[in-house]
């Protein structure tokens, strides 16, 4: 292992969270991001609808803040849905100066979409490709800046805390602080120290915890993991947001979305048997919200044994159709779906994290020096859920902050000196890929694993659980994190392996903080067990 950087910040994610502080802090010191595969690879660049901002009157911020309040059901911070709604224009106008394009209408305004949960036209648009333009912008202004650094397929194993550079955490220094992480290069395959004054995590959501997501690979809840790890505080993780209808099409991950929107056009979910089911949940049948929807269509999928329902457009109009939804009629004929003919089989999809990583009103994690911004924090903003394209604007706003605090610590750090000497005590450094480690001899270990830990999370820890389920998944995963630890001790060091330990990690901290939480709020919905035992029973 080797040490390889000294850095005043270094930055974990390149998707918005990580380039907008990146484009903040470089005029204080050096930036050096690293990110685990190419670097526009985020769920950024997979963002459609928007980002949410009061533009113009008639629209009012208390409505803003009221609608987030509503979607947060009762738990969120209202200074923080405050600050984040107040701030939004002012970081949108810094979006807008890096290069991103929204789209305008004729007369020179932004053309402003309106989502469900939001009383008013306030999403800020580029087609129906948001997040490619940010993602796009955003790099392009941080490659043109000679202070940042971007270093792509680089893995963040662990930060690296007093622990690992032999120092002591005792009643005199109590805090735990973070000094940087050990990376694994994925070119060289070497494992390399990066010490920093200064350190965010902008790793993003967790979705590959489960088996149907929206989200690309690299969302394996890794910087959540780490924190976790290094007794960070992680909160808020029984919150996890589905979308109700994504193409049921195995093997395909990110699972594609099929637009709440073909629901309004007139799509009717059914059983595979060809019945209508949502009048048994809502009035208005499948027109109904979207976790109302998630839930009828998880349950239908637990009671039947199926795996999936279908979205029937066959009575729709062709080229209406057509013309308002081009890429999901494509994209399903690219796989032998006709829409206009065929029943489209549709499954409901992890999508967003509302909680993660604990920090404070300017990013700050539990641990000194340590940061986290964007979909791997948890700010108070989402509470139990979270309003339709307030994720985007939620990174903006806390770079913002965290920029502006990491900008003042630094200069006060007393660790720069030791950062300067020689800060690699070798006591306590992981003996990773020491001799006696290997390659596993079967794939299969891993992969299965994988496969397991997702399939439990998504039967027993998805849309709708209970007691019964939480504690099936419980025991079951406890299994899988002791065959895997003991595999991680003696493996060669991989990305597949870690994001599989940070996957069960996660999978580990939503079950046991869903367990804490009795009562049904927000995106945690539990059945009592009576109910599930009389379901079960009856034919
Ligand atoms: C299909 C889809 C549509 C969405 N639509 C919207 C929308 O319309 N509006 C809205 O507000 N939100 C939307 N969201 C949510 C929003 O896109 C995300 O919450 C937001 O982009 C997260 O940004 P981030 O910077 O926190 O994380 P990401 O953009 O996910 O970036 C994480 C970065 O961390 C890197 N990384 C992760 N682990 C490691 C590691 N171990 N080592 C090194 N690097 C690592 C990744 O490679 C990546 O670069 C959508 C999400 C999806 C998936």
């Amino acid at each position: 292992m080797k040490l390889t950087k000294k850095t005043d910040f270094l930055i974990i994610g390149s998707g918005i969270a990580g380039l907008s502080y990146a484009l903040k802090v470089a005029g204080h010191g050096k930036v050096c991001m690293i990110t685990k595969a190419n670097e526009d690879e985020s769920n950024t660049k997979y963002a459609q609808g928007g980002i949410a901002a009061v533009m113009y009157h008639p629209d009012t911020y208390d409505k803003h803040i009221e609608d987030t309040l509503i979607a947060g059901d009762g738990i969120c911070d209202e200074n923080i849905v405050r600050m984040v709604v107040k701030e939004a224009p002012e970081r949108i106008a810094e979006l807008i100066k890096w290069g991103t394009k929204f789209d305008k209408t004729a007369s020179g305004e932004y053309d402003l979409a309106k989502e469900g949960g939001h009383s008013a036209h306030r999403i800020l648009h580029h087609k129906d490709n948001t997040g490619f333009e940010i993602e796009r912008a955003l790099l392009l202004s941080a490659h043109a800046h000679p202070n940042i650094e971007i270093l792509d397929h680089y893995f963040a194993i662990d930060i690296l805390t007093q622990h690992h550079l032999g120092l002591e955490v005792n009643s005199r220094t109590p805090d735990i602080a973070c000094f940087g992480a050990y990376v694994l290069n994925l070119r060289t395959n070497e494992i390399e120290t990066i010490l920093a004054k200064n350190t965010l995590m902008a790793t993003g959501g967790a979705g590959n915890v489960y088996s149907t997501t929206t989200n690309p690979s690299i969302a394996s809840g890794d910087g959540i993991a780490m924190v976790y790890r290094a007794k960070g505080k992680v909160e808020g993780m029984e919150f996890y947001q589905f979308h109700p209808t994504s193409l049921f099409n195995p093997g395909e991950r990110p699972s594609f979305l099929i637009s709440e929107a073909v629901r309004g056009f007139g799509g009717i979910l059914k059983t595979i048997d060809g019945e209508e089911f949502m009048h048994k949940y809502d009035i208005r049948k499948s027109l109904a919200p979207r976790d109302i929807v998630a839930r009828a269509i998880d349950n239908e999928i637990k009671i039947r044994g199926d795996d999936y329902v279908y979205l029937d457009c066959r009575h729709l109009e062709k080229d209406a159709f057509v013309k308002h939804f081009p890429n999901i009629y494509q994209k399903c004929l690219d796989i032998g779906i006709d829409m206009m003919k065929d029943y489209t089989p549709v499954v409901p999809a992890a999508h967003y994290l509302c909680g993660g990583i604990k920090v404070d009103k300017n990013g700050r994690s539990n641990i000194k020096q340590l940061y986290a911004v964007g979909e791997c924090s948890s700010t108070g903003l989402h509470g139990a859920n979270r309003l339709a394209s307030n994720s985007l604007l939620e990174a903006i706003v806390f770079a913002h902050h965290a920029a502006a605090d990491a900008i003042q610590k630094i200069k006060e750090n007393p660790i720069e000196n030791y950062i300067s000497n020689n800060p690699l005590a070798k006591k306590n450094i992981p003996n990773w890929n020491a001799e006696g480690t290997s390659y596993p001899e079967e794939m299969v270990l891993l992969t299965q694993s994988l496969r397991e830990v997702q399939a439990i999370m998504t039967n027993y820890v998805g849309i709708v659980r209970s007691n019964i389920r939480l504690q099936r998944a419980f025991d079951r995963l406890e299994i899988l994190y002791k065959e895997n630890e003991a595999l991680y001790l003696k493996t060669t060091i991989s990305p597949i392996l870690c994001e599989l330990r940070n996957i069960i990690n996660v999978a580990y901290i939503i079950i046991k903080q869903a367990r804490n939480r009795k009562e049904s709020v927000g995106l945690h919905y539990m059945m009592a067990d009576f109910d599930l035992k009389i379901k079960h029973l009856l034919p």
